[in-house]
């Protein structure tokens, strides 16, 4: 057995039912111990949200934590420490005054709070039904002024405004290279359309959980491969039936 690259997102994936993750804990604490396996989260929660959720769940310590939908990496979780050559990568691709200065033009953006702004994130409130319109204003300003950032629009009411390359599988293709691991001993596992960028980069071995929901699902349908696996079962349960599908357990 060869050390493994392990990265699940975390609500809905691994998170849904406690007794699967106590086992799936269990499986990937042995694996780590045994062959060095590393254990990555990736989320769209903040550090701030992914703290809380530690006090809910009982997670394992992760060797890496991937917040903000990728706009943050940190390898010293316990120290709050972003880890310095993401944060650089993304700085050429982000002048937060200069997006501020645009987004303040517009009455109808309304800023989150200030535990949701990151350091590569700028997050508002913009209800429906202007919000398809005014996303277009804002894209044709931040393209006059060559800004190099993207637009998220969630849940019909969360706008987040990132460096262009921030997003889950980029950050993975970046503790790939930091950790000299390959695709082949790379495996992601999500449930929701922001994790197509995770199963999208590169050819990592990929695990839909059984409750993805249906835009990936759809997603998974149109691009079939051997290297990606919808599962029959549940959250970690899922997580579970996929690793014995590659064979990493
Ligand atoms: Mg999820």
């Amino acid at each position: 057995m060869n050390n493994v690259l392990f990265i699940s997102d975390l609500d809905n994936t691994l998170i849904g039912n406690d007794q699967a993750l106590e086992k799936l804990n269990h499986i990937l604490n042995e694996h780590r111990e045994k062959f060095g396996t590393k254990i990555v989260y990736a989320t769209g929660r903040s550090l701030f949200l992914y703290q809380k959720l530690t006090q809910e769940q009982s997670l394992l310590l992760p060797d890496a934590l991937i917040a903000s939908v990728g706009t943050e990496v940190y390898l010293d979780i316990e120290n709050e420490k972003m880890d310095p050559d993401w944060a650089n990568f993304l700085s050429q691709y982000w002048q937060r005054d200069k997006i501020l200065e645009i987004t303040h033009q517009f009455s109808e953006l309304t800023p989150q709070p200030e535990s949701e702004q990151g350091a590569f994130k700028i997050s508002f409130y913009l209800a429906q039904p202007k919000a398809e319109a005014i996303i277009k204003q804002l894209e044709s300003r931040f393209k006059q002024t060559k800004l190099d950032v993207k637009m998220i629009y969630s849940g019909s009411k969360n706008l987040d405004i990132l460096p262009k390359p921030a997003d889950k599988g980029l950050a993975v293709q970046f503790l790939q290279t930091k950790w000299e691991m390959s695709d082949a001993n790379t495996i992601v596992c999500g449930d929701s359309g922001n994790d197509i960028a995770l199963f999208n980069t590169g050819k990592p071995r990929g695990i839909l959980v059984g409750n993805a929901q249906t835009e990936l699902r759809e997603w998974y349908q149109n691009n079939r491969t051997h290297y990606r696996y919808l599962a029959t079962q549940n959250y970690a349960q899922g997580i579970i039936e996929g690793l014995h599908h590659f064979q990493f357990i």
